[in-house]
């Protein structure tokens, strides 16, 4: 099995969600007392958090390729970054390290190009649904239409996010709101919604929802575990 490197405290609220679903993953692999090999460095988010404000992407650049650093250099074969924001900068963390990075837009995008959907809703931050880096990615790599929703209901998502899942609150009138809008991406025309944003999960449920959605930590840890687990052919 290989060693699980994962970048996390994006929030520390998803980065929970990420260390069960990893180990669950590998149980239900390998059956019995088996988990997972990993190594997991958390950030605190407040440092984070006032560079994405500012749009400091270089020195949040920085500190992530830091963290990521300390990761490798404790052992980790590979590396996922517990955030879908903070993929705007996986390149320069890519390049910074000598593991290889497992993108979370392309463990989506894997999973719904097996699906017969063309039209996705993308919800997630406002640094997600709006630069280009998520949305091209699930464009030009499965081919996907990538809908967003309004400026008002993007302010909405980002606000729930940082103000509320973020800080570990989970309230149903922010699930009426999100539901709302994913009725309204519905009627345009959506077939399935990416719940980008590693925290959204706590919040919608498929349950409450009629559109498939996409959780992008479901998919990060699936492709993750069958990463860790393929046979290396180097050394079989
Ligand atoms: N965890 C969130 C995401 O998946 C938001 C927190 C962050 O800005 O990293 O985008």
């Amino acid at each position: 099995m290989k060693v699980i490197g994962l970048l996390g405290g994006m929030s520390w609220e998803s980065s929970q969600i990420y260390y069960r679903a990893l180990n669950e993953a590998i149980k239900q692999r390998l059956g019995g007392l088996h988990s997972a090999e990993m190594v997991l460095y958390s950030i605190d988010f407040a440092r984070l958090e006032v560079l994405q404000q500012a749009k400091n992407w270089g020195a949040a650049a920085d500190l992530l390729i830091d963290a990521a650093r300390k990761i490798e250099n404790a052992g980790a074969d590979f590396l996922l970054i517990g955030t879908n924001t903070m993929h705007i900068v996986a390149e320069q963390v890519a390049n910074a390290i000598d593991i290889p990075l497992l993108h979370i837009a392309d463990a989506v995008g894997e999973r719904i190009a097996k699906q017969n959907i063309d039209n996705v809703a993308l919800l997630g931050t406002a640094f997600t649904m709006t630069e280009a880096f998520y949305r091209v990615r699930l464009q030009e790599n499965f081919g996907l239409n990538v809908m967003t929703p309004s400026q008002s209901e993007r302010d909405i998502i980002h606000r729930v996010i940082y103000e509320e899942l973020c800080q570990g609150v989970v309230s149903d009138d922010a699930r009426r709101a999100y539901l709302n809008i994913i009725d309204n991406l519905s009627q345009k025309g959506a077939q399935g919604v990416i719940l980008g944003c590693t925290e959204i999960g706590l919040l919608v449920k498929q349950e409450h929802s009629p559109l498939p959605l996409f959780d992008t930590v479901e998919s990060h840890v699936e492709k993750a575990v069958e990463f860790a687990l393929e046979r290396d052919v180097t050394s079989a």
